[in-house]
């Protein structure tokens, strides 16, 4: 048979009519069975660059990816696209997993993505090592990083595939910092590697750092001017609303996002915000994967975020139709000293992740020893509430246990309602037979779910409501009656997250192999926030030069930024003569800056400034001995 080619599958599976240019030269040395590093931005269109080539031969693709949420977006397109995939991720029974694997061998499944962790079980390992593997693919490398700002010490689980297939291997990411690169590298025994590096950089986002002094009111002036689509960042669930309900105020269409939002709320809210019936969106970062809109006029930062990349990632959001638009970061009066403080007090130490782990554990009721592949479900608030913890921090640590693999955390809104009779039997007929109109149901209710008088008891609200052929809300006051009259006691409440435990509960056992990398990684997260608060304070060199030059890259200025067009105002031609004149100088021989600085008759922050700029755009370079030359 013949095979097609990429540009084939690609029209044929996903209707696409070319490849990115980016996408080319990746997908060409992966068909060529070349090891390949994939550094694109987000939204730069990695999936295909594994998704492609593994469709244009014969075999399995195994892909891993850190995210349960990841896998099932991942899976699900594909399926919709009629292509067979199958999710491996924590909490699948075990006789399930056989047969999902045996599809994956037998069954002409062609994606098979995984979870780290499932690399440990030796089963899974067996069972790969008999697939006919064509290829590997390590999703959103840049967690196998300690320098990476979503270090997963699991990933290092990442290079058994190795020894399991002589397949290729690409790994793909959005992080394009040397030190993560390397890492890469090194812990996926790569061999012979192909670098794609695809520019970071956005012609068309304009940065703007903005410091005001009511952000609220520069909020509403940016939103109302926008020509399209917002989104604001905001670092707290309550902020969104507060905000939301501030533009509303305002006469501007907005509506909130956070992970706390039940499955159906965010699917219509979603749909309102892509069909332009919305037209801001205020979201905690949440708010972001598969997240695919062309026409985003503009989004807001209105705290500092924890890091660069996020920041970037988060901007990056707007304009992907290729028209102009805008990333503002809103900095009041006491955000910088507040940001640093907050975070950094927010941070968890090891001996506070130890306890939230002992908390949650006694929480949900888990004996030593035990716990794991079952979903627990349960409100985090109420959990907080208990033991009054610091919600940001205890929600900072279950992160840390997440991103340990000791848990698995993941967004899950369910409200449940739980009844139990407080009256005594006879008191209950007598009430049925007085209340007539409730009779019908209480009898509805004995029926369906046993020891209703001896305990607290989960009853789903939408089958007893279809029961007795009644609407959901009159179900919901029927209860309260009964509650009122003292004949249930009721409890309703809503859970907005899952948590499987990965390993049995073993207290600071389970940690203790880890506190040196939690610590490490600790000082990672501070230096992280550092480098954005130094990015906010920079107001000397053009944003989108600091952006590329984090990540490796040299640009030349945009001349749009605030920094470019506040020092457009000293005049752009003063600023090119100082370049001209360092250059000229610099032909000669190679200089430190104190040297430039006593040759040209300008002032010296003018051509610190210059050379800064030259350097950032690669006009020249620093030689061994901390001298500038021209490269
Ligand atoms: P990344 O993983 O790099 O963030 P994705 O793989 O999720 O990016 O792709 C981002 C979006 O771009 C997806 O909606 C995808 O369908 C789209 N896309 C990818 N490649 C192409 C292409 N060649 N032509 C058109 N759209 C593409
Ligand atoms: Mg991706």
């Amino acid at each position: 048979m013949n095979t097609h080619t990429p540009i084939q599958i690609l029209k044929e599976f996903w209707g696409f009519n070319s490849f990115k240019a980016s996408q080319k030269g990746v997908i060409e040395d992966v068909l060529a069975g070349r090891d390949v590093l994939a550094l694109l931005p987000t939204g730069g269109g990695k999936s295909l660059c594994y998704q492609v080539p593994s469709m244009c031969s014969k075999g399995i693709c195994v892909v891993v990816s850190p995210l349960v949420a990841l896998i099932e977006d991942q899976v699900n397109r594909l399926k919709k696209q009629g292509i067979k995939a199958v999710g491996l991720t924590a909490g699948i029974p075990n006789n399930r997993l056989i047969e999902l694997l045996d599809n994956c061998q037998f069954g002409g499944v062609k994606f098979l993505y995984l979870s780290p962790e499932r690399l440990q079980q030796s089963m899974v390992r067996e069972r790969i090592s008999q697939m006919n593997v064509n290829l590997i693919a390590i999703d959103e490398a840049h967690c196998i990083s300690s320098w990476g700002h979503d270090f997963r010490p699991s990933y290092m689980a990442c290079d058994l595939l190795r020894t399991l297939t002589n397949a290729p291997l690409i790994a793909l990411t959005a992080t394009a910092t040397l030190a993560v690169q390397k890492d890469i590298l090194k812990a996926l025994k790569m061999q012979d590697p192909k670098i794609h590096k695809a520019s970071f950089k956005r012609d068309n986002i304009v940065y703007h750092v903005k410091k005001v002094a009511d952000k609220n009111y520069y909020l509403t002036q940016i939103c109302k001017k926008a020509n399209g689509s917002v989104i604001v960042y905001v670092n707290s669930r309550r902020r969104t609303h507060e905000l939301a309900a501030l533009l509303e105020n305002s006469k501007i269409s907005a509506a909130y996002f956070h992970g706390g939002c039940s499955k159906e709320y965010k699917k219509k809210t979603l749909a309102l915000w892509l069909k332009d019936q919305v037209k801001v969106m205020v979201a905690t970062n949440a708010f972001g994967m598969g997240i695919d809109k062309s026409t985003v006029a503009a989004v807001v930062h209105f705290q500092i975020p924890d890091s660069i990349e996020n920041y970037y990632q988060e901007s990056g959001r707007a304009g992907r139709d290729g028209n102009q638009a805008h990333s503002f970061l809103l900095l009041g009066p006491l955000d910088i000293e507040q940001a640093e403080n907050q975070f950094i007090q927010n941070l968890p130490s090891l001996k506070e992740i130890q306890k939230t782990y002992t908390k949650l554990s006694s929480y949900l009721q888990i004996a030593y020893g035990e716990g794991t592949e079952k979903s627990h479900y349960f409100s985090f608030n109420h959990f907080v509430h208990r033991y009054e913890l610091n919600s940001i921090k205890t929600f900072n640590a279950l992160k840390t246990l997440d991103q340990y693999r000791l848990i698995q955390m993941q967004d899950h809104f369910e409200k449940s309602t739980e009844i139990r009779f407080i009256c005594k039997k006879e008191v209950l007929y007598n009430y049925m037979e007085t209340h007539e109109d409730l009779g019908l149901f209480i009898g509805v209710l004995l029926r369906t779910y046993g020891g209703l008088f001896e305990y607290q008891t989960k009853i789903n609200p939408y089958l007893l409501a279809k029961k007795i052929n009644c609407s959901y809300k009159k179900l919901e006051s029927i209860l309260q009656r009964l509650k009122r009259d003292n004949i249930i006691d009721l409890d309703t409440q809503s859970s907005d997250l899952s948590m499987v435990y990965l390993v049995p509960r073993e207290d600071n056992r389970s940690l203790a192999p880890f506190a040196k990398m939690i610590e490490k990684n600790t000082q990672e997260k501070i230096h992280k926030m550092k480098a954005m608060i130094a990015f906010v304070q920079n107001n000397k060199d053009c944003r989108n030069q600091q952006l590329l030059h984090y990540f490796n890259e040299k640009s030349t200025s945009c001349g749009s930024c605030d920094v470019c067009k506040s020092s457009g105002d000293l005049s752009k031609e003063a600023l090119e003569e100082t370049e001209t004149a360092i250059l000229y100088l610099l032909e000669s021989s190679a200089m430190d800056s104190r040297k430039i600085v006593a040759q040209l008759s300008y002032e010296k922050e003018r051509v610190l400034n210059s050379i800064q700029k030259l350097l950032m755009s690669g006009k020249i370079i620093i030689n061994d001995q901390n001298e500038y030359v021209k490269p």
